[in-house]
């Protein structure tokens, strides 16, 4: 497992490539060609915690599409209705068409349920969409580039509010706007500034990874709005695609090259396949099978589900860690289930060495990709929202990132991990929720 541990020196040389990736793509003759694309959103104000009123937000993203009610008092409180919808894998991978058409069905479904059909009131929504998207306006964003397990025909180059809010019409709902559009590491930073105001960073480790950051409008070189507002820009760097260039092969190993080779994107999300939730699981299986053919486990004898790809997933290397030490019940469990019933202690000592090395990579890797973002920051003194998959249910991601953070930032910088929970969701109600606020100002 030598070739997944990192050293700090590793791990400085990963900061700095990073900052110079995200400096490419910040600049205006550099942006096109960059890697990590650091797009410009159009969010400059962040949720007061004042914001009165009830939003609907929606979040495509990962495995599901849910769809949000929210209700804010104005008063840092507020109640939440959701609903979740499984998107088929047909979906996923048919056409934009009929992808846009379910999202619509299934906010049909809500608003039934909750009587938002029959009456003349105005709903404005928030919509998450967690893929690169080039944005034109707070409620205009062309699709760029699928990510994760999508990957619909048709709509790249599109826009995505246009895209759901003509599904919503041609099924006759026409009391839903869609105000603001948004990547969930903006809700969740969003959501995060709701509850702590010294939230400026935005992550999510979940079935992808992503990170967005308060940046100065002056280094955003595209950035064209005449209003400066704050002074400052949101920018959802994407660097799931960090490494796309060879970037990161100092650091990636045989199992990473084996792993991309078999995803429908290879070539493409590098940065993301060494980290996400998408990816851990299958990266641990690969490791278990060359082991396995190794006779270095399970007696050399394997199953069809454990050699099957993505067969073995992220939660059970949560849940593998999760165990006390020397227990190892839920291991054996795992593989039973998995047709390999003999398992003895010493493989679950292994195993759990496997899944600890892979996701402790991960760990270290968030954490001097959020030291270079303070860095480019020159923040003193912040917290940073995370929410997804992985950090909420990994049992040591978060002390790791923590601790790595400690040890490799710069000197005098406090910081603050927050959990921003749900943040794609009411994140993106909240967007709107300032939307309507900043809607009204400029009526009056
Ligand atoms: C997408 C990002 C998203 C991240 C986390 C990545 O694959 O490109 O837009 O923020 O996953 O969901
Ligand atoms: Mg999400």
């Amino acid at each position: 497992m030598s070739e997944f541990s990192l050293n700090n020196e590793h791990l400085r040389e990963y900061e700095r490539r990073l900052i110079i990736d995200i400096r490419k793509g910040l600049n205006r003759q550099s942006h096109n060609n960059s890697i990590v694309k650091c797009f410009i959103t159009y969010i400059q104000d962040l949720p007061t915690g004042q914001e009165t009123g009830t939003f609907l937000a929606v979040d495509l993203g990962g495995t599901n599409f849910r769809v949000l009610m929210v209700e804010l008092d104005g008063k840092e409180k507020l109640k939440m209705t959701t609903m979740q919808f499984a998107v088929p894998q047909e979906k996923m991978l048919g056409s934009g068409h009929d992808l846009f058409d379910f999202l619509a069905q299934c906010i049909s479904i809500f608003a039934e349920k909750h009587n938002l059909k029959s009456t003349n009131i105005v709903y404005s929504m928030g919509f998450t969409f967690s893929f690169p998207l080039v944005q034109k306006s707070l409620n205009k964003a062309l699709i760029d580039r699928w990510t994760k397990g999508f990957n619909c025909t048709d709509v790249i180059g599109k826009d995505v509010v246009k895209l759901l809010q003509e599904a919503l019409r041609a099924i006759g709902i026409k009391n839903i706007k869609i105000k603001v559009v948004l990547n969930d590491t903006a809700g969740t930073l969003i959501s995060g500034a709701w509850k702590n105001s010294a939230c400026r960073i935005g992550l999510i480790v979940g079935t992808g990874t992503n990170v967005c950051y308060m940046e100065k409008q002056s280094n955003a070189q595209l950035f064209d709005l005449e209003n400066k507002g704050s002074g400052n820009v949101l920018i959802n760097t994407e660097w799931g695609a960090f490494g796309d260039d060879g970037t990161l092969d100092f650091i990636r190993n045989k199992y990473d090259f084996e792993l991309d080779d078999h995803t429908i994107n290879p070539g493409l999300q590098l940065h993301e396949k060494m980290i996400s939730g998408m990816y851990m699981g299958e990266l641990v299986r690969i490791i278990i099978e060359k082991a396995v053919k190794n006779n270095a486990l399970f007696g050399g004898k394997g199953s069809t589900a454990l050699f099957t790809r993505n067969r073995f997933f992220t939660e059970y290397v949560s849940k593998i860690e999760a165990q006390k030490k020397f227990k190892h019940e839920t291991c054996m469990y795992i593989f039973a289930e998995l047709g390999i019933p003999h398992v003895t202690p010493d493989d679950c000592i292994n195993v759990r060495y496997i899944c600890e090395s892979v996701s402790t990579r991960a760990a270290h890797m968030l954490a001097a990709g959020i030291c270079g973002i303070i860095r480019q920051m020159g923040e003193k003194n912040l917290a940073i929202g995370i929410d997804g998959s992985v950090y909420i249910h990994h049992p040591n991601v978060h002390k790791l990132i923590t601790e790595k953070i400690q040890e490799l930032v710069m000197p005098g910088v406090e910081f603050k991990l927050i959990l921003s929970e749900d943040g794609s969701g009411r994140g993106a109600a909240l967007a709107a929720a300032v939307a309507a606020k900043y809607e009204r100002k400029t009526l009056i």
